[in-house]
C-alpha cells in the first residue's frame, strides 16, 4: 500500500526544490545551450591531466587569492594545479592511489564518523586503514571536540582526510580556532592533509567562505591535495564532474612527481585573469539552494520546539550543509521508518534536501511521537 505522506530523508538524496523536484541550475542550462550552439567545439582526446581550462577554473575556485600567493612565491612558477577527475570520488581515488603508489604512503586517518566511502576508496587505492585521532569523535551534542591527546599516536607522514566544509555525516565543522589546532598537530606529526571538498558554496552560500580551511592550510605553507566535487554546488550529480587540486610548496615535492606523469608542465594560474562574468549568476544559484536548506533547518527546529519535544534541538540550526544528525538513536530511527514512513539512516542522519515546507511539520510530529512514546 502506498503511504501518501512518506518522506525520503535517506541516502542518495540530491537537492530538491520546495516542491520536492530535482533542479537544473539556470546557469548550467545556459552553459549547455551555449555549448550545443558552438560549432567550433570538437570531441578530440584531452591531455592526460584532463581539460586544462576546466581544471584551472576549478583550482582557482578553491584557492582564489592564495593562488596568487603561490604564483608570486616562485617567481613565475606555479606550485598548484588541477587534474580533471570523475567527480569527487574519482579525485579521492586518483589522489589516494598516487600517494600510495608514488609517494609510498600506507596509513590514512579519517574522522569518526566520516563519509562511508572514504575507507573503501582509500583501501582500494592501496592504503591500510586507521581511525582518525586528530579530530575526535563527535560528542553527543554533535560538536567537534577539537584535537584530543590521542593525536600524538599518528605516525609521521600518514595521510589525513579532512572535510573542507559541511562535514558528512554530522554537519559539524571545526571552528577557526579548532582548524588552527588541527593544522598544528598536522605540522607537528608531518601528516599529509587530503581535503575533501564536496560542498563548496552549498554549505553557507558563499564559495569563498566554504573553502577557507583549505586556503588557511595553503597560506600556512602546507603541501596538500583537495578533491573537489561539482555534484552538489553545480547540481551535476550524474555528470561525474570533479577535480583534484594539487598544492606543493617545493618544486621537487609532490607537484613535480605528478607532472612527471603528465604530458606537459603546467603553469595554471594567470593571477590577472578575472573571474568569468557569469560567476555572480552561479553564486545566486548556489545561494538559492543553500538558503532553502538553512530555512528548512530553522523550520524543523521551530516545529520541534513548538511541539515541546523533549530535549535541546539547537544543534539542528548549528549544523551546516546537506546532512543533519538528529540525535535519534537506532531504535528511534527505525521507528521513524516503520511507523511514520520517514526514511532515514539508523544513525539518525537525515538529508535536509528531502525536507519541504509541506512535509516539515509531519516530520517534526513523527520525531515528537517517536521520542515521547
Ligand atoms: N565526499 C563527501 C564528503 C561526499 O558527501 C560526497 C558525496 N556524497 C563525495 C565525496 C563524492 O561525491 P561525488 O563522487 O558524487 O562527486
Amino acid at each position: 500500500m502506498l503511504f501518501e505522506q512518506k518522506v525520503n530523508l535517506g541516502v542518495g538524496a540530491a537537492y530538491r526544490t520546495s516542491e520536492g523536484k530535482p533542479w537544473v541550475l539556470p546557469v548550467v542550462r545556459a552553459a549547455e545551450k551555449a555549448l550545443a550552439n558552438d560549432d567550433t567545439l570538437n570531441k578530440e582526446y584531452l591531455p592526460v591531466l584532463g581539460m586544462e581550462a576546466f581544471s584551472n577554473a576549478a583550482t582557482r575556485m578553491l584557492l582564489v587569492r592564495t593562488a596568487q600567493l603561490l604564483f608570486k612565491a616562485e617567481s613565475g612558477h606555479v606550485l598548484a594545479f588541477g587534474v580533471q577527475t570523475l567527480s569527487g570520488t574519482g579525485a579521492l581515488r586518483v589522489g589516494a592511489e598516487f600517494l600510495a603508489r608514488i609517494l609510498g604512503k600506507t596509513v590514512f586517518y579519517y574522522s569518526n564518523p566520516t563519509w562511508e566511502n572514504h575507507k573503501l576508496v582509500f583501501k582500494n587505492g592501496q592504503f591500510l586503514e586507521a581511525e582518525n585521532t586528530v579530530i575526535g569523535r563527535q560528542d553527543p551534542r554533535f560538536r567537534p571536540r577539537g584535537v584530543p591527546r590521542g593525536s600524538q599516536k599518528c605516525p609521521e607522514g600518514a595521510v589525513i582526510i579532512l572535510h573542507a566544509c559541511a562535514h558528512n555525516p554530522t554537519g559539524c565543522d571545526p571552528t577557526e580556532d579548532q582548524w588552527k589546532q588541527i593544522a598544528e598537530v598536522i605540522r607537528e606529526k608531518k601528516l599529509f592533509p587530503f581535503f575533501d571538498s564536496a560542498y563548496q558554496g552549498f554549505a553557507s552560500g558563499d564559495l569563498i567562505r566554504d573553502a577557507s580551511a583549505v586556503r588557511y592550510f595553503v597560506q600556512e605553507g602546507f603541501e596538500l591535495f583537495c578533491a573537489q566535487s561539482f555534484a552538489k554546488n553545480f547540481g551535476l550529480y550524474n555528470e561525474r564532474t570533479g577535480n583534484l587540486t594539487v598544492v606543493s610548496n617545493n618544486r621537487a615535492g609532490c607537484c613535480s612527481k605528478v607532472t612527471d606523469y603528465s604530458d606537459h608542465q603546467r603553469n595554471v594560474f594567470k593571477p590577472s585573469e578575472p573571474w568569468r562574468k557569469d560567476r555572480p549568476r552561479m553564486c545566486d544559484n548556489i545561494r538559492t539552494m543553500s538558503s532553502r536548506i538553512i530555512e528548512m533547518r530553522t523550520k524543523l527546529r521551530e516545529a520541534l520546539e513548538n511541539l515541546q519535544t523533549p530535549g535541546d534541538w539547537s544543534h539542528i540550526t548549528k549544523q551546516i550543509g546537506m546532512f543533519s544528525y538528529t540525535g535519534l538513536n537506532e531504535i528511534q530511527s527505525l521507528n521513524m521508518v516503520k511507523k511514520h514512513h520517514v526514511y532515514m539512516l539508523r544513525s539518525g542522519r537525515i538529508s535536509m534536501c528531502g525536507l519541504t515546507p509541506s512535509n516539515v511539520d509531519y516530520v517534526a510530529k513523527a520525531i515528537y511521537e517517536t521520542v515521547t512514546t
